[in-house]
């Protein structure tokens, strides 16, 4: 047998060696598919695969069918459309059933020359009816010659680019490549999983798996196949987030907050308004936390508005109760400022010391807030960014909150929790946009997760309309109704670049026609360009009712609270993504009075457009839009995803995968708690895996 060092010398060979690269080869494989070596042309993977089991007959031939395989005569081959109509190649063919047109535009005289009149071929393609005959452009054609190739079963289809198509490297050079590469990497291919898991849920081993999903010898071994790398991968990454988990709470201790007077207190004498069950509930878990001696790392779910602040604030309590600092760190200055003058009272009555740092901080007061923080006697810090800074410094910092998390990078919020560097504060992150549970699995799967799924209960749910510009005059009437009422309204203009000149130009637009048609009401105007001072002078105007419209771009986005705003206008809403547009909405809805969302769009839509559209229509369930929008999107593109590395799978996909993963990261957990260091026999292939990718990358499934 192989030790895992010489395997992975195999493995690590230069991909210009493979029998068929060679230098040219290797270095387009290189720049185009980030292939270097042989292991990493093996976990270039099929991103489907093509059925060539049957053999259809052109009377079958239905509008809509994906590609097909038929088995046809050419009967005539000619050029037609010289000149000024474009020319093109129609070769007719049929079988017993019918006849189809076979065309082509493209190398139309290199194609006359390769079909033989008369001669059998198996024709691979898309067929589309046109003048009551089907036909199928540009397919891919194979001189039948008595006997189909057995091999050609399940074709497998790699994704290439143009460059490597324009070099000969197309799906089925890959294949080639793969084949070749297979038949010498057999022996070196060593098992990853310990037996009694492979035995438990029957899965081939990793040498089979590896084969069939290049080269599937049958549906079902491809299935095997893929259910077998599914599930390696995620319990790799499972185990990689568990062991990180496991590792902090056995090494970092955690501040102890038990004695708590003052929220004691707060409770009986200030608390404006009944917790839900669901914030009672959430901080109990996070109380137990502070109480264990053990570190919290703790991610807060809740939907907008669902009172996230409140318990934030609470749990602030705790520490300031304890003699720790704490901090909370917002996104943007406009929400930083509005979190302190929420907070700021109720500190105040309870005799705590709060204040707020952002960018627009005037230096004066910086300083004297760094000097507060620095002798303690500083118990409350509000802000944004300018919390990380090198200059803040704390003399006992307790409690870490980040509230609209997925706005900050890992980097910037790991730098907050090492401003106390005797022992690292407790952490609560606070999320708005739900994360469906098998993403936050896998994304947050070293965090200990709260969900807080219920709305205060004086809420009234947003209705949600969707209206083109036809309808612009009615629901410029309705804007004056609500104004009427006494209520205050959103129009939200997309900005997907805030530097993009032309998406502020529809903002003025929009702004222009909105002033034309509202002449006696006072607007207000907000966007990322304005200096901050005079955002936050139009959002202070707006904030204490003397604006009764605000337009703006998604600055507006996370956490603003106006709750006499009743209505929230999104133009052009197609071109919002989901959790966004959940989001925006979440900003009306905050009061006593029925709040409205209307999405105005163009009239025609594309298909995913139309589907995100619906969606908000249909629902107000964060938690419904957040799978929806995963499954639309596909886990890479959700906010703030990308960056986090977790979600670099080769094969596993988490829009459809949660059963696999649910049993995956089961099993982690089991064998973390029997062997947390790998020490049994059966599970040294486990060790030997994660040694030989530890340097590469987090996900340990990869082929060292
Ligand atoms: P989010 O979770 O989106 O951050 P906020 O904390 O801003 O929500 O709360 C939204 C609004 O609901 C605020 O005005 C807040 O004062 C109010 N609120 C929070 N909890 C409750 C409750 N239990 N009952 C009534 N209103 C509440
Ligand atoms: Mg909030």
């Amino acid at each position: 047998m192989l030790n895992a060092s010489k395997l992975s010398e195999f493995f690590q060979t230069k991909i210009e060696f493979l029998k068929g690269v060679g230098s040219k080869k290797a270095a387009l494989l290189q720049k185009e598919l980030g292939v270097l070596t042989f292991a990493d042309l093996l976990q270039v993977y099929p991103f489907r695969y093509e059925d060539r089991t049957k053999i259809f007959n052109i009377k079958e031939l239905k509008d809509g069918l994906p590609n097909i395989q038929l088995k046809v005569r050419i009967q005539n081959v000619q050029i037609l459309g010289e000149g000024f109509k474009k020319k093109r190649l129609i070769a007719k063919a049929t079988d017993l059933t019918g006849e189809i047109d076979l065309i082509w535009f493209q190398g139309v005289e290199w194609m006359k020359n390769q079909i033989l009149v008369g001669k059998e071929y198996i024709v691979f393609g898309k067929p589309t009816l046109f003048n009551h005959t089907f036909q199928i452009s540009h397919p891919e054609i194979e001189l039948f010659e008595g006997k189909l190739e057995v091999k050609s079963f399940l074709q497998p289809v790699y994704s290439t680019t143009e460059k490597l198509k324009a070099n000969y490297i197309g799906s089925k050079t890959i294949q080639k490549l793969q084949e070749t590469l297979l038949e010498t990497a057999e022996p070196h291919i060593a098992e990853t999983l310990p037996y009694s898991l492979i035995a438990k849920y029957k899965m081939i081993s990793k040498k089979q798996a590896l084969w069939h999903i290049h080269l599937p010898a049958s549906a079902e071994m491809l299935l095997q196949a893929q259910r077998r790398l599914k599930f390696e991968e995620l319990f790799f990454v499972q185990l990689h987030l568990l062991t990180h988990k496991l590792l902090k709470k056995r090494n970092f201790k955690g501040l102890v907050f038990s004695s708590i007077p003052t929220v004691s207190v707060f409770y009986k004498q200030h608390l404006p308004f009944e917790l839900t069950e669901a914030q009672k509930r959430v901080i109990r878990e996070i109380y137990a936390d502070m109480v264990s001696g053990r570190q919290m790392n703790r991610l807060l779910q809740g939907d907008v508005g669902s009172g996230k602040t409140m318990v934030a604030f609470i749990c602030m309590l705790m520490a300031v109760d304890n003699a720790a600092q704490t901090c909370l760190m917002a996104p943007t200055e406009i929400l930083a400022t509005q979190h302190f003058e929420s907070l700021k009272s109720y500190a105040e009555t309870l005799g705590f010391r709060i204040a707020c740092l952002t960018g627009s901080t005037k230096t004066k007061e910086r300083k004297i807030i760094h000097e507060l923080l620095e002798d303690g006697s500083l118990n409350i810090l509000i802000g944004t960014h300018a919390l990380i800074e090198d200059k803040v410094k704390f003399k006992n910092l307790g409690l870490v909150v980040v509230d609209e998390q997925h706005r900050f990078g890992v980097e910037q919020r790991s730098k907050l929790w090492r401003k106390n560097e005797q022992v690292q504060p407790h952490v609560l992150v606070m999320t708005a946009t739900p994360i469906p549970r098998t993403l936050a699995m896998t994304l947050y799967g070293d965090l200990d997760i709260s969900n807080i799924d219920e709305l205060p209960a004086n809420r009234k749910s947003i209705k949600t309309v969707h209206r083109t510009d036809e309808h612009r005059l009615q629901v410029f009437g309705f804007i004056r109704d609500q104004i009427a009422e006494g209520r205050q309204v959103y129009i939200v203009y997309p900005l997907i670049k805030e530097s993009e000149t032309l998406d502020l130009k529809d903002l003025y637009d929009g702004y222009e026609s909105v002033v034309r048609f509202f002449q006696d009401v006072q607007i207000s105007i907000v966007h990322g360009q304005q200096k901050s001072a005079d955002k936050d002078f139009e959002m202070q105007r707006f904030l204490r009712g003397e604006t009764k419209i605000m337009v703006a771009t998604t600055v507006i986005e996370v956490g603003v609270n106006v709750p006499n705003a009743s209505v929230m206008v999104i133009e052009s809403a197609q071109r919002f993504g989901l959790a966004q547009l959940h989001q925006l909405r979440g900003r009306v809805g905050r009061g006593a009075n029925q709040s409205y969302c209307i999405l105005m769009t163009d009239k025609t839509l594309q298909e995913n457009s139309r589907i995100r559209i619906e969606t908000m229509v249909r629902t107000t369930n964060g938690f419904e839009i957040a799978d929806i929008d995963l499954k639309l999107r596909g886990p890479g593109d959700l906010m703030g995803t990308r960056q986090s590395g977790a979600l670099d799978l080769l094969i596993a996909d988490l829009s459809q995968d949660s059963d696999i993963l649910k049993v995956a990261r089961e099993e982690a957990m089991h064998l973390l708690e029997r062997d947390p260091d790998f020490q049994s026999i059966e599970n040294r292939c486990i060790k030997a895996q994660i040694e030989s990718t530890k340097s590469k990358s987090m996900n340990w499934a990869r082929i060292g």
